[in-house]
C-alpha cells in the first residue's frame, strides 16, 4: 500500500488580505488613540514611551 501525501503550503498573500490586515491594524491604532478609556490610552502612551517615540 502506498500512501501519497501532498502538502500544499500556500501562503495567503493576496492583495485583499494585505489591505484588510492593514485596515484592521489602523482601526485598532486609531481606536486606542481616541479611546475615552483612560486605561487603553495610558497603555498606548506607555508603549509610545517604551519604543522611544517622542510625544511630549
Ligand atoms: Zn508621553
Amino acid at each position: 500500500m502506498t500512501t501519497m501525501s501532498t502538502t500544499t503550503a500556500k501562503a495567503d498573500t493576496s492583495l485583499g488580505s494585505i489591505i484588510l490586515t492593514a485596515a484592521f491594524g489602523l482601526a485598532i491604532m486609531f481606536a486606542a488613540g481616541f479611546a475615552q478609556a483612560e486605561i487603553i490610552h495610558g497603555a498606548q502612551h506607555d508603549m509610545r514611551h517604551a519604543i522611544g517615540f517622542p510625544c511630549h
